[in-house]
């Protein structure tokens, strides 16, 4: 598997330091959801069954969409949030994921359609892609990736490891990728109740939000844009009914309590801002 190094994403001169003022100042930028397919999986990856708000909730399995998100910024062009299903899926439920222990280690079935991967749709849309902006590294949100550009600027977490376990376990998705940019929280502003937020084109329009807990280096989203302001929480809150029930993202996840502090940063953040959207990592209200 290859394995692309890694460099400090550089960021530009952090532009404003409180939600009042950037809320008030929206920008050009626009967002699409994509939809590249659907995953069937077990509740309680994305609900910590532990939790006391959880009681009463019941395992089940559960059908839910995979999403990236075109990120159209007037200035500084087209960005992905996320790469979603590669088209391996269409195939097989597993996709071209490799090793003995993969079904251990992905133990749930994907699905997509014909033409619903992402490398499909940006060809359809004839999208010039300047780079990508991973929530997390697992599979669901880095596989199309394989047939995206490779000499775009790709974007993760600090510390955001590729979910693998040598040959016994892994999907090649940045072969001929060099170089994976990370962001370092620590050179970002504290923006209460959100916490670390990191000002990607230095305008205002477009943030990436510190929620490590499901993954290490897990990043949430925040479009602050003239149409529509949203909030993309990636996997660090999959479903509505986690957010709503504040249950933070269950088994799998990297560590629950650090987990559930981030959702419950977000659901202050979303009720003190009522103009706020919030697209959960596998459901659109
Ligand atoms: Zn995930």
């Amino acid at each position: 598997m290859h394995t692309p190094k890694r460099r400090t994403f550089p960021l530009p001169a952090q532009s404003m330091n409180s939600w009042d003022k950037i809320l008030s100042d929206p920008q050009d930028v626009t967002i699409e959801v994509i939809e590249t397919g659907h995953l069937h999986i077990s509740n309680m990856f994305f609900l910590n069954m532990k939790h006391p708000n959880a009681k009463g909730l019941k395992k089940e399995k559960i059908t839910v969409p995979v999403y990236c998100y075109l990120i159209r910024h007037s200035i500084h062009g087209d960005y992905l949030v996320d790469a979603g299903l590669d088209q391996s899926f269409q195939e097989n439920p597993h996709g071209n994921i490799r090793g003995l222990l993969r079904k251990l280690f992905w133990p749930l079935k994907s699905y997509q359609k014909k033409g619903q991967d992402i490398g499909t749709q940006i060809k359809e849309k004839g999208i010039d892609l300047k780079g990508v902006f991973f929530t997390h590294l697992h599979m669901d949100h880095i596989s199309g990736m394989q047939h995206l550009p490779k000499d775009i600027r790709l974007v993760v977490g600090k510390d955001e490891p590729n979910y693998s376990f040598g040959p016994l376990f892994y999907q090649d998705n940045f072969a001929g990728v060099e170089t994976l940019y990370e962001i370092d929280f620590d050179s970002a502003r504290n923006l209460p109740p959100l916490g670390r937020c990191a000002d990607i084109f230095g305008d205002g329009s477009f943030w990436a939000v510190h929620t490590p807990g499901h993954r290490k280096g897990h990043v949430s989203f925040l479009v602050n844009g003239k149409e529509s302001v949203v909030l993309l929480t990636g996997d660090a809150c999959d479903i509505k009914l986690g957010f709503d029930m504040g249950v933070g993202p269950g088994f799998g996840s990297y560590d629950l309590h650090e987990a559930q502090q981030s959702l419950e940063r977000m659901k202050k953040f979303v009720r003190m801002y009522s103009q706020i959207n919030v697209f959960f990592g596998h459901e659109i209200p």
